[in-house]
C-alpha cells in the first residue's frame, strides 16, 4: 500500500486507541503529542527512508497502553511493524522495577530499528519532563528516570547520530533545569 496512507492510517489508529489518555505532566498534554513527536524525531533520523519505522513509531505504545494487539498490528500494518512494535513493549505482568531492569538488558539486542524508536521515545520523555513536569515528582525521581533513560540510550548507540545528540541536548537541560 502506498507509504502515506499507511501513515495516516497509523496516526488514525493511534489516536483512537489512545483516546482519553493523557501525558503525565501538569500540562495534561494529548498522548497522541508524544506519538507523533516520537514519528517525527524518527522521520527526521533517517529522512523518511523507511515508512515502516516511522508507522512502529507512530503505533510503538499501543499494544503497551491500549488494548491494541500484536495480531492487530500485523493485520493493518504487516508483520515488520507489528515486530518493531512488540520489541519497544513492556510486559506489564512484570513488576515495574523488572521492566525497566529488562529494558537496560534488552535494549543492546534490538534491532537497529527498534533501537531508534528507543531513542526517540526516551527523548520525548526528558523533553516533556522538562516542560511540564509532573506534581510530586520531585527532583530526586526526575534524576532517577534520567539516568535510567541514559542507560537505556547508552545501549542503543551508534545507530543514529542526530538522534542521539537529540536525545543528549535533552539530557543536558533537564540536568540543567534545578
Ligand atoms: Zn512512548
Amino acid at each position: 500500500m502506498n507509504s502515506l496512507v499507511t501513515l495516516a492510517r497509523a496516526y488514525d489508529f493511534a489516536a483512537v486507541k489512545h483516546i482519553g489518555q493523557r501525558r503525565k505532566g501538569d500540562a495534561g498534554e494529548p498522548y497522541i503529542n508524544h506519538l507523533t513527536e516520537v514519528a517525527a524525531l524518527v522521520a527526521e533520523a533517517t529522512g523518511g527512508a523507511d515508512p515502516d519505522l516511522i508507522v512502529a513509531a507512530i503505533l510503538h505504545d499501543t499494544v503497551e497502553d491500549t488494548g491494541a494487539t500484536p495480531g492487530e498490528l500485523a493485520a493493518s500494518f504487516g508483520p515488520r511493524v507489528a515486530s518493531l512494535v512488540a520489541e519497544v513493549t513492556d510486559d506489564k505482568s512484570l513488576p515495574k522495577a523488572e521492566r525497566k531492569r529488562l529494558q537496560i538488558e534488552h535494549a543492546a539486542h534490538a534491532s537497529t530499528g527498534a533501537k531508534t524508536i528507543k531513542i526517540a521515545d526516551k527523548t520525548s520523555n526528558l523533553r516533556a519532563l522538562a516542560a511540564s513536569p509532573p506534581t510530586g515528582w520531585a527532583r530526586e525521581r526526575r534524576d532517577d528516570y534520567l539516568n535510567w533513560a541514559s542507560e537505556v540510550v547508552a545501549r542503543c548507540r551508534c545507530v543514529n547520530p542526530w538522534l542521539e545528540a537529540q536525545f543528549d541536548a535533552a539530557a543536558a537541560a533537564l540536568r540543567g533545569g534545578g
